[in-house]
């Protein structure tokens, strides 16, 4: 198996980025996915911790900038324009909001959202909020808003994601969709222990919705602040083992630094990142799609072979996608 042959011309697939929602980022930032060979991201619009009008604001500027630069970018639809950007030569890229916070308990804004570009959400980042519980949160379930959220994602086309979500909340929601769901960026807890991983449970449930668990190349999810090749490869064997590999993908929740100033903000709201979670250690590292080819090196020398491969880079989230979005 030709491995450099394979990663250009395979779908590669990133469930989620990590950079600050903000109308003042500069969206070149996105060139560093497409120049590691990448081919399409779902970036954040907005999370629990921003008034919902900092997210519509945020929404507007993002979308509006990518519309600008139609000769290099796409603003997915559907499956098929993922298609037509590779062909084009071009990136493609959809939007995506962590937390419920984002809809002002209006269910209507679910479907405003999708007409605007978002196509995957999740219910609570970190913290409890109408929808649901967060896993940094007391575990309290999905409420009945957050089932009619449900209800409305899958009417919609907007995928199901449960990453930052608690525990129970994240097992209702599953219950509840009829399509499949996600965890866009996180870990397994057999692997390492933090609040924000998950359990056996919940990737059995998630695979069982024939969803797919993107693999978080945040330091601290993944270990003791450790981004090694290594480390990466027992999280996916780990999940691989335990439900099959045709429910792995990424989700590296990754940033590239940004020159907006969001020390504010985080000062401002520290309860959503608690102590004793890891979340101040110096210098988090952060393993990004740069790392792709490397990875897929050690994934070949785990035993996969090239469908499987495949699947990781992307035909895994885009099954998903294709199940959800039409
Ligand atoms: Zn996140």
């Amino acid at each position: 198996m030709d491995l450099q042959q394979l990663y250009r011309d395979a779908l590669v697939w990133d469930a989620h980025a990590g950079v600050f929602p903000n109308p003042g980022v500069d969206l070149n930032l996105l060139d560093e996915w497409s120049a590691s060979g990448a081919n399409y991201l779902s970036i954040n619009v907005g999370f629990d911790v921003m008034d919902w009008q900092e997210t519509l604001a945020t929404l507007a500027a993002y979308r509006h900038w990518v519309l600008q630069n139609g000769d290099r970018f796409v603003l997915v639809d559907g499956t098929d324009d993922i298609e037509r950007a590779r062909v084009e030569g071009k990136f493609a890229l959809a939007f995506d909001i962590e937390g419920m916070n984002a809809l002002n308990d209006d269910i209507n804004m679910v479907s405003l959202y999708h007409g605007l570009g978002v196509r995957q959400m999740l219910f609570a980042y970190n913290l409890n909020n109408s929808a649901g519980g967060g896993c940094h949160d007391a575990d309290t379930g999905l409420t009945e808003f957050g089932h009619a959220v449900v209800s409305e994602m899958n009417r919609v086309g907007i995928i199901v994601d449960c990453s930052h979500a608690a525990y129970t909340t994240t097992m209702d929601i599953m219950q509840a969709s009829t399509k499949p769901v996600v965890f866009s960026h996180s870990n397994p807890s057999a692997i390492w222990q933090h609040q924000r991983n998950i359990g056996d449970d919940q990737i059995r449930a998630c695979a069982k919705t024939g969803g797919v668990i993107g693999l978080n190349g945040m330091g601290i999810f993944l270990g003791d602040n450790d981004i090694a090749i290594d480390t990466m490869l027992r999280h996916v064997r780990y999940i691989a083992d335990l439900v099959g590999a045709e429910h792995i993908g990424f989700g590296f929740d990754y940033s590239p630094d940004i020159d907006v100033d969001i020390g504010v903000i985080l000062r401002s709201r520290p309860d959503y990142w608690p102590a004793g979670q890891q979340y101040d250690t110096r210098g988090i590292k952060h393993a990004g799609p740069q790392l792709l080819p490397a990875l897929i090196d050690g994934l070949a020398d785990c035993g996969f072979d090239e469908s499987a491969i495949r699947g990781f880079l992307g035909e895994n989230f885009r099954r998903v996608a294709a199940a959800t979005w039409q």
